[in-house]
């Protein structure tokens, strides 16, 4: 097989930057002022995304990461505290919790969105939890309604993490990001816009968003005037230079996801067959394109039809972890502060054990990279791939 050349997300080949980023740049390195503190930029951006999200209060930050961590952080909650996470998801949606000495409870997935449900939410729930952070995995969306109603009832917090999902919308018809507490954006390399790295919260409630931006830069409330520090914070600062990349991006995120939409809609025809699940295309944003197997119907695990694949061009993961997120050494040895185990060592639960999720990375989940430049002859291209290496499994198993 002659391996057709993908666009990709690691270079201009796919991702929309031009003349609008450009002149960001030259604006900012021009001005000579490329902090947030004293600048427009990260301000102009706070109030832009803040506006194409529907929401009162947005927060810009350094990372994705920094964006869920100033989240956990703005819940106020105490050490030893519970927080409901999935097992897969980037590490960025746990490591935040973990260093405000929350302790992650990890429960179980949908087998085929790989997202919490209010099902699986409530079987990890104990006297302890305080807060969840759902992930709208791949760009498709968890029932964030449901895990709201659930978790609301009992006081506990959500966060949505929206890392994967830029302009998805929920079964109720909202975006995600907004139906939680605060919802929390990426602009890491790989993400539907990107500045390299960056983040971004939105939420309805003042107080998270002015201890969610006041932990982004040392519990300082500069527009006071006071030089003072209210509480622990960091300083997880977005630069001006950063932000104004940002603001260019945010005005081609709605032709991102539509381009995305268009490349699952073919590739949904392609791998249409009994034992391929993939997600309807309208409320997906697609960050990957996610199938899932079931391999006695189709002939093959998620490795095989990823061997299949190779030689192809084509970039795709069997199960997109190498193993779920708890099976890491961070957690398996507690490797966090010193030979401390802590927070870990607070935590009175079993331990983590989430079959569906361990399954669909053993054996069921495959994720193929997509992006919105991919051409009709690119598409062609990845349908003719994938329905091949499904024609062989069958072939095989025959
Ligand atoms: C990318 C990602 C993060 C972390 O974002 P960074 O900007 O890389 O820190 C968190 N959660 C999920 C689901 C992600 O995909």
């Amino acid at each position: 097989m002659t391996p057709h050349t993908y666009p990709t997300y690691d270079d201009a080949s796919g991702r929309r930057f031009g003349p609008e980023e450009e002149e960001a740049v030259l604006r900012v390195v021009r001005s000579g002022h490329l902090s947030r503190v004293g600048g427009t930029e990260t301000a102009a951006l706070e109030s832009e995304f803040a506006a194409l999200m529907g929401m009162p209060h947005a927060v810009a930050v350094a990372t994705g990461s920094a964006a869920l961590h100033c989240a956990v952080a703005a819940l106020d909650l105490n050490p030893g505290d519970e927080v409901i996470v999935p097992p897969i998801t980037d590490a960025g949606t746990v490591i935040g919790a973990m260093a405000q000495g929350l302790v992650p409870v990890f429960a179980d997935l949908e087998p085929v969105t790989g997202c919490l449900t209010p099902e699986t939410v409530a079987a990890a729930i104990t006297g302890r939890t305080r807060a969840i952070v759902v992930v709208h995995l791949f760009g498709g969306a968890a029932d964030v309604e449901g895990i709201v109603e659930l978790c609301h009832s009992r006081g506990i917090k959500v966060v949505e993490d929206c890392a994967q999902a830029y302009l998805t919308t929920t079964d109720g018809g909202a975006l995600v990001g907004t139906v939680g507490d605060i919802g929390c954006f990426s602009l890491q390399q790989s993400k539907h816009v990107t500045t390299g790295d960056g983040g971004l919260l939105v939420t309805g409630d003042a107080g998270l968003a002015r201890r969610a931006s006041l932990f982004a830069d040392k519990g300082w409330p500069r527009d006071t005037g006071e030089r003072t520090h209210l509480f622990l914070g960091l300083n997880y600062r977005m630069t001006d230079l950063v932000a104004a990349v940002a603001r260019a991006q945010l005005l081609k995120v709605d032709g991102v996801v539509a381009d995305r939409r268009r490349v699952a809609d073919v590739l949904n025809k392609a791998v249409a067959r009994p034992g391929v699940r993939v997600p309807e295309v309208p409320r997906h944003s697609f960050w990957l394109y996610p199938v899932v197997l079931d391999p006695a119907v189709v002939g093959g695990d998620n490795r095989r039809f990823v061997e299949l694949l190779e030689g192809s061009g084509l970039a795709a993961s069997a199960g997109y972890l190498q193993r779920v997120l708890y099976d890491n050494p961070v957690f398996t040895e507690r490797r966090t502060f010193g030979d401390s185990g802590w927070p870990l060592t607070l935590g009175s639960g079993p331990e983590p054990h989430c079959p569906v999720a361990e399954r669909m990375v053993a054996e069921t989940l495959v994720t193929v990279g997509v992006n919105e430049n991919f051409s009709a002859a690119d598409v062609a291209a990845a349908a003719a791939a994938l329905s091949g290496a499904l024609d062989r499994m069958a072939e095989d198993a025959r």
